[in-house]
């Protein structure tokens, strides 16, 4: 599932490639994952050019020059490929399986089109006006931004102090506390900070406080400066994997040596979802 480096990726690359084009047109193999009126969104779009990308957490904003935008949510296998008239048929799109699961494209001015790919299809797809992105309710819900300058260690410790019977590991992945955190980048961060993700919150002594706010940051950023882990199915924008894979240190990498200590790597579900760890550099 996409986390908040594979969605700032993608933010990054529309940025990039989409500001400035118009929209002709939207068409969808899957209305049911299109949260307005398919002709209400078409209409919307149409003639519209973008403005900018942004990042909500998980969300993608797209903001067009009629102040409305486009909202999207990549949920589990969700991808968006932007394909030109030049690059529409090279490999990345026409062999890799990944990306041939497109239910939504959006069209511009000049023949290239935005495809939304999404194997399992929970992904969505909204158009609302731009004044009202930051009231949706999974964006108003949203904890502040792992990445945001203003998540300093003071305000780090006060959202945790509320949930001192918690484990770490589960407490991290609240997206009410600390939007953009997922299952890959707790596990990572816990490992740079030498924490076990089992251990309850409150039991978090402060030299481990300390450590983990930078190593959550310098987790997500070198994910981010990578393109992203693809744990199988993200793909950025021109269809390919991202990079960070090789950086892992734990999460995937149950029964295999500690890459710091040899020690083999734990698996543990907490919150449902599986967390890695090494039972000797984490304590
Ligand atoms: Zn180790």
């Amino acid at each position: 599932m996409p986390e908040l480096p594979e969605v700032q990726t993608v933010v990054s690359q529309l940025g990039q490639r989409i500001v400035g084009q118009i929209f002709t047109g939207f068409t969808s193999a899957w209305p049911r994952k299109v949260l307005t009126p398919l002709r209400e969104l078409e209409r919307g779009i149409r003639g519209a050019a973008v403005i900018g990308a942004r990042r909500f957490g998980k969300h993608i904003v797209i903001d067009l020059d009629n102040q409305c935008s486009i909202v999207i949510h990549l949920k589990m296998t969700g991808h968006l490929l932007y394909k030109t008239p030049e690059n529409r048929e090279c490999p990345a799109f026409t062999e890799d399986k990944i990306n041939g699961y497109i239910h939504h494209v959006f069209a511009f001015q000049g023949g290239a089109t935005l495809e939304f790919s999404d194997m399992r299809k929970f992904g969505w797809i909204r158009l609302m006006p731009t004044s009202e992105v930051e009231q949706l309710q999974s964006i108003a819900d949203l904890g502040i931004d792992a990445l945001s300058p203003k998540l300093d260690q003071d305000r780090f410790r006060t959202l945790f102090a509320r949930r001192e019977n918690r484990s770490i590991g589960e407490a991290l992945l609240d997206q009410g506390l600390i939007a953009g955190i997922g299952n890959i980048y707790r596990s990572e961060s816990l490992f740079l900070a030498g924490i076990l993700p089992d251990r309850p919150v409150g039991s978090l002594r402060a030299v481990e406080w300390d450590a983990l706010l930078p190593a959550v940051k310098k987790v997500l950023r070198h994910a981010a400066r990578l393109g992203g882990t693809s744990d199988g199915d993200f793909r950025d924008i021109d269809g390919l994997p991202g990079r960070f894979e090789r950086s892992l240190f734990v999460y995937g990498r149950e029964g295999l040596p500690c890459k710091k200590c040899d020690t083999i790597v734990k698996r543990i579900k907490i919150g449902q979802r599986s967390a890695f760890f090494c039972p000797r550099c984490q304590r």
